[in-house]
């Protein structure tokens, strides 16, 4: 087996990491997908739900109107039959009796009229409101269709995109001495897939914190893997 120098195996561990951050970058994409696809879920049926309530407003709406309308109808009857009984009465008193009857439902007819005008501009709003809401969820449906197909797509992608890099990846990692692959793997799990940081303006890369001088000596004369004394990361000098 070749020895490898660990000037050199921290250049590899570099390399490693920039190709380690592409598939961290990748793999959560990838976990973000289903999420994305149950926001959308979301919108159709809190759009359908309003729908449906509308819908049913509507006809309840309706259906109150076509109440209203017997009423008035039976109401008008009403009125026809004792005008044809103003005929028959004997008395002066039935007479008036009768006649204060009518003028009675005679005012509930105008009520009703009035109340049947403002319920057929309800009607008619309600049902604009219908198909206006139709409209939108179908447009809706379309748009979020079409964002589907197109997160689809980039999923296929990037599944292929992670594919291949894990295998360069395998390739890759066959070439560096296991101990020193294992340390990195382990602060890449622990870290949020950043392992590797270089060290600028004399604090750590990935943590901002300040570095002794002797930590940033270390780092410069790559003869041992140094790490940032806060979070523990392997810090490389880019100079
Ligand atoms: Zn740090």
């Amino acid at each position: 087996m070749v020895t490898i120098s660990m000037e050199e195996q921290i250049k590899m561990l570099i390399e490693l990491q920039a190709l380690d951050s592409e598939i961290f970058n990748k793999k959560r994409f990838l976990e973000s997908i289903p999420e994305k696809l149950k926001e959308f879920d979301k919108i159709i049926e809190e759009k359908s739900a309003n729908l449906k309530n509308l819908e049913e407003e509507s006809k309840n709406v309706q259906v109150k109107h076509k109440e209203k309308e017997m009423d008035l109808k039976m109401k008008e009857e009403t009125i026809k039959k004792h005008q044809g009984q103003l005929y028959q009465v004997k008395t002066n008193q039935e007479y008036k009796a009768l006649e204060k009857e009518i003028g009675s439902v005679k005012a509930d007819v105008s009520l009703l009229e009035e109340e049947i005008i403002n319920m057929l501009e309800k009607v008619d709003q309600i049902k604009k409101d219908v198909v206006k809401e139709k409209d939108m969820l179908e447009g809706e449906k379309k748009k979020i269709q079409e964002e589907k197909q197109k997160i689809e797509i980039e999923k296929k992608a990037a599944e292929e995109e992670f594919n291949n890099l894990n295998n360069m990846r395998k390739e890759f990692t066959e070439k560096i001495d296991k101990n020193t692959l294992s340390k990195y793997e382990r602060i890449l799990k622990n870290r949020d897939g950043l392992a590797m940081v270089p060290v600028i303006a004399d604090a750590c890369g990935g943590c901002n914190m300040n570095l002794p001088a002797q930590v940033i000596n270390e780092a410069k004369l790559k003869k041992g893997l140094t790490l940032c004394g806060n979070c523990a990361r392997i810090l490389y000098s880019e100079g």
